[in-house]
């Protein structure tokens, strides 16, 4: 291994993820900057309707992150203090985070297993009567067991909403990501299926929430820029606490140049996640997360689980071996309520979501995005394999 002084599967580093940008990206930016909007302009609701159709949706917002995409739902929902709601453990901190920016309590929910996708059983054991909406995570990439949560949301009168970040191109059983559930919420970071630079969604079929969230956007003033400049007049009525979550037009014509590519990309990860499958189903010390039958997997992640029973090592040691080796690895996620900021807060420590502390512990992200190539996937492959067998129990 290269971590032992050997050579390493690669001379650079192949990163977990990247953007794919080719001309007609650049292209569609640079036209942009040589018109007259660089915000609030007619990119915006050329890239919100083009993206409402890709996900089968009636409304989309855009705002200039998946953390304001969160924040705007919640908002849509009026979640304030003493509300409650469900969020996986398993996700990045920025969902949990947006209730509280709402003054609402995140409460967390468990990890299936095999899948790692938030528990419906386990989500339902925790509603209480202040609880007012469900954040599914599709981790990785894979819709979450949605027939099960409408089941529960209907039952309990809540909101369910998704956390979409990782899952554009998706689709659960036979319906897209983006028209699963009330809201969804979009993330267009560089590492993500398709990219602004910085950029979010959030898709509805609901016309009062989306009219809320656009409105929210824009510092809670029910009128836009362009809006008065094509009235002629200037006044203008806040009617609410909002936010600057506006994204610009340079960001839009980016997002409309990618999402002409997110179907054939998510089947170049597809592909690519196959070949993995194939060559880790013989190796005794690592197994990929189960994938339900009905689902059309995103794969905005491919997380190898460690079977530490058949290993030498720890995730650790594996995740520092892989990077030695060049490959870009990295670890998705830290149970939210671990976090020193929800400790500190809550005081919930470990032990609130057992099987999501235990997957952190064995879990990696191999490098997986659509502008990989053949070679970049058998270097993955032949890095875990031979990093296998060092650590060979
Ligand atoms: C990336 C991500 C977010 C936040 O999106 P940003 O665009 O970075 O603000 C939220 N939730 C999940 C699951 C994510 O992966």
């Amino acid at each position: 291994m290269a971590l032992e002084g050997g050579t390493p599967v690669r001379a650079k580093l192949l990163p977990y993820s990247r953007q794919s940008i080719d001309e007609q990206d650049v292209c569609a930016v640079t036209d942009v900057l040589r018109s007259d909007w660089l915000t609030t302009g007619p990119a915006i609701p050329a890239f919100e309707q083009a993206f409402a159709a890709f996900t089968g949706a009636q409304h989309a917002v855009a705002v200039n992150s998946g953390t304001a995409a969160l924040h705007a739902a919640m908002h849509a929902i009026s979640i304030t203090e003493g509300d409650e709601v469900i969020v996986p453990a398993m996700t990045f901190a920025a969902t949990a985070n947006a209730v509280l920016y709402c003054g609402g309590t995140p409460v967390f929910a468990d990890s299936d297993p095999e899948t790692l996708l938030i528990d419906p059983k386990k989500a339902e054991s925790l509603i209480t009567a202040k609880t007012k909406a469900i954040i599914a995570v599709d981790y990785g990439g894979q819709p979450c067991e949605y027939d099960a949560l409408r089941a529960i949301a209907d039952r309990h009168h809540l909101v369910l909403v998704a956390d979409a970040c990782h899952s554009v191109g998706g689709s659960y059983k036979g319906r897209p990501v983006g028209s699963l559930v009330d809201m969804s919420c979009f993330s267009f970071h560089p590492v993500k299926p398709m990219t602004t630079g910085e950029g979010g969604m959030i898709t509805t079929d609901n016309a009062e929430f989306a009219n809320r969230m656009r409105r929210f956007r824009n510092h809670g003033i029910t009128s836009d820029h362009r809006q008065r400049h094509e009235e002629g007049g200037w006044f203008y009525a806040m009617e609410e606490l909002g936010y600057n979550y506006r994204l610009t037009d340079i960001h839009a014509v980016l997002g409309m140049a990618q999402m002409k590519r997110v179907s054939e990309w998510t089947k170049r990860r597809q592909a690519i996640a196959k070949r993995y499958d194939a060559a880790f189903a013989p190796l005794p010390q690592v197994r990929p997360l189960k994938v339900h039958p009905d689902v059309s997997h995103a794969y905005h992640l491919y997380v190898l689980r460690l079977r530490l029973e058949a290993c030498t090592a720890d995730r650790e040691k594996f995740f520092k071996a892989l990077r030695m080796e060049n490959i870009g690895v990295n670890v998705h996620y830290i149970p939210v309520h671990t976090h020193p900021y929800y400790t500190k807060r809550f005081g919930v420590r470990a032990g609130l979501c057992p099987v999501a502390e235990a997957a952190y512990e064995q879990i990696i992200s191999i490098p997986m995005f659509s502008g990989m190539v053949d070679q970049d996937a058998a270097d993955v492959i032949e890095a875990v394999e031979k990093v296998c067998q060092a650590y060979a129990r």
